[in-house]
C-alpha cells in the first residue's frame, strides 16, 4: 500500500478512532458540496441572478481533498459529491480521482454524487472509471417545457441524454425529483412508469424552504406533500413498504408493476433523526451537523492554519459532539419563521 509523506497509508491515517456523537450515532456519511455554482436555475433552489461566492472562500480541490480524506481517516464510508452543481467545478475529475484511492484501499465503500445531469454525457465514463457505481441525477419533469420553466436555464434533452451515459457506463441512476403543486402533481405516474421501464429506482422530495428567493417564489405555495402523492400513487400501483434505509430522512416502497423502489423524503413533516449518520460540508469548508439547524463549524480556518491534520481533526470531533438529537425543522409546526438562510446549493442537498 501506498504510504505519503505523513506516513499515512494511502493518504488516510490508520486507526483513529470513530467518529461517534453523544447520542451514539456512528457518522459515516459525509455530504460535500463541491461548488456553489451550477449551470441551472431551478426555482426553489436559487434566483435567477445569484451572486456566488468569491474564489478565495471556496476550498481549493487540493483542500477538499486533504478535509475528505480526513474524515475518511475517522471513518466516514460512504462520500457523496453535490453543490451547485458538482460536474461543472473545474478539474472536479482530479478530486474524484483523489477520493477513488480511498475506494481502492476499503477505507471508503461508497463515492457517488447529486446532479442535475447536465454533463453527465462528458463524466459519465470517468467517474466509473475511478469506482462511482451509482448518481442520483435530480429531474422533476419530463415535460420539455416544464423542464425549462423549472430550471430556468436547462434543456431536457441534455439531461436524457446525460441518463443514456450514465447507464452506457454501467452507473446506477436514481431520479430525484422534488414535488410541487401545480407542477408536476399530474406526472408522478408517468415518472414511475419511465423510472420502472429504465430499471431506475425514483424519490420524491419535499420542497423545503431554504434560502431567499425573492417573493415571486414562495415555497410554501409550492408545497406538496408527499403523503398526497402516495396517495395518488396507490390508486395506480402496488406499494409495499420495505425496511430499506440510508440513515438520512427517506422511507422506500417497492412498486409490484415495476419491481423498483420509489423513495419519499419528508424532512419538514416527519423527523427521522434517531437514525442520522451524516453531516455536511459546504463549499467554504463549514461543517452543518443537522440539515435542519444553523450550528456550523469551521474547519477552513484550521486546515489553512497547518499541514498538519491535528487542528481539522480536533475541529471536528467538537463539531460532532455537538451534533443535536434532531431538526428543529417541522413547518407544519414553525411555519416560516423556521426558514434557513442558507442555500441548498450552498450547504448541498
Ligand atoms: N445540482 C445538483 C442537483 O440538482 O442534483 C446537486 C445539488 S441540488 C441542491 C441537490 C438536490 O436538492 C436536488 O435534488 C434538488 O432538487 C434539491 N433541492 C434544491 N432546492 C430544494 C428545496 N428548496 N427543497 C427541496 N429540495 C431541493
Ligand atoms: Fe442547480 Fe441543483 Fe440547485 Fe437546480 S437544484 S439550481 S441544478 S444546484
Amino acid at each position: 500500500m501506498d504510504t505519503d509523506a505523513t506516513g499515512r497509508e494511502g493518504g488516510v491515517s490508520q486507526n483513529l478512532p470513530r467518529l461517534v456523537d453523544p447520542f451514539e450515532r456512528t457518522i459515516d456519511y459525509l455530504r460535500v458540496s463541491v461548488t456553489d455554482r451550477c449551470d441551472f436555475r431551478c426555482v426553489y433552489c436559487m434566483s435567477e441572478h445569484m451572486t456566488f461566492l468569491p474564489k478565495k472562500e471556496l476550498l481549493t480541490l487540493e483542500e477538499l481533498d486533504r478535509l475528505c480524506s480526513t474524515f475518511v481517516s475517522l471513518g466516514v464510508k460512504k462520500l457523496r459529491i453535490t453543490g451547485g452543481e458538482p460536474l461543472v467545478r473545474r478539474e472536479i475529475m482530479t478530486f474524484f480521482e483523489a477520493m477513488g484511492r480511498h475506494l481502492q484501499t476499503g477505507a471508503l465503500k461508497e463515492l457517488t454524487l447529486t446532479t442535475n445531469g447536465s454533463q453527465l454525457r462528458r463524466f459519465a465514463k470517468p467517474l466509473a472509471d475511478v469506482g462511482v457505481r451509482r448518481v442520483n441525477v435530480s429531474l422533476d419533469t419530463l415535460d420539455e417545457k416544464k423542464f425549462a420553466d423549472v430550471t430556468r436555464w436547462g434543456r431536457l434533452a441534455q439531461v436524457l441524454d446525460g441518463i443514456d451515459a450514465a447507464q452506457e457506463a454501467g452507473l446506477g441512476v436514481k431520479i430525484n425529483a422534488v414535488a410541487l403543486k401545480g407542477f408536476n402533481d399530474d406526472e408522478i405516474h408517468k415518472m414511475v412508469e419511465w423510472c420502472g421501464a429504465r430499471s431506475m429506482d425514483l424519490t420524491f422530495i419535499e420542497v423545503m424552504p431554504m434560502g431567499e428567493l425573492g417573493e415571486e417564489e414562495d415555497r410554501l405555495d409550492q408545497y406538496l406533500s408527499l403523503k398526497q402523492v402516495r396517495a395518488q400513487l396507490e390508486q395506480r400501483w402496488t406499494l409495499t413498504d420495505i425496511p430499506y434505509r440510508s440513515g438520512g430522512p427517506a422511507r422506500y416502497v417497492e412498486v409490484a408493476e415495476t419491481g423498483r423502489m420509489i423513495g419519499f423524503i419528508t424532512p419538514l413533516t416527519h423527523n427521522f433523526c434517531e437514525s442520522c449518520n451524516r453531516v455536511r460540508l459546504t463549499c467554504t469548508g463549514t461543517l452543518f451537523m443537522c440539515l435542519g439547524q444553523e450550528d456550523a463549524a469551521d474547519l477552513r480556518a484550521p486546515l489553512r492554519a497547518s499541514q498538519d491534520d491535528a487542528g481539522v481533526i480536533e475541529a471536528v470531533r467538537k463539531a460532532i459532539a455537538r451534533k443535536p438529537k434532531g431538526h428543529d425543522f417541522d413547518y407544519s409546526r414553525r411555519e416560516i419563521q423556521g426558514q434557513m438562510s442558507r442555500h441548498m446549493s450552498h450547504t448541498g442537498g
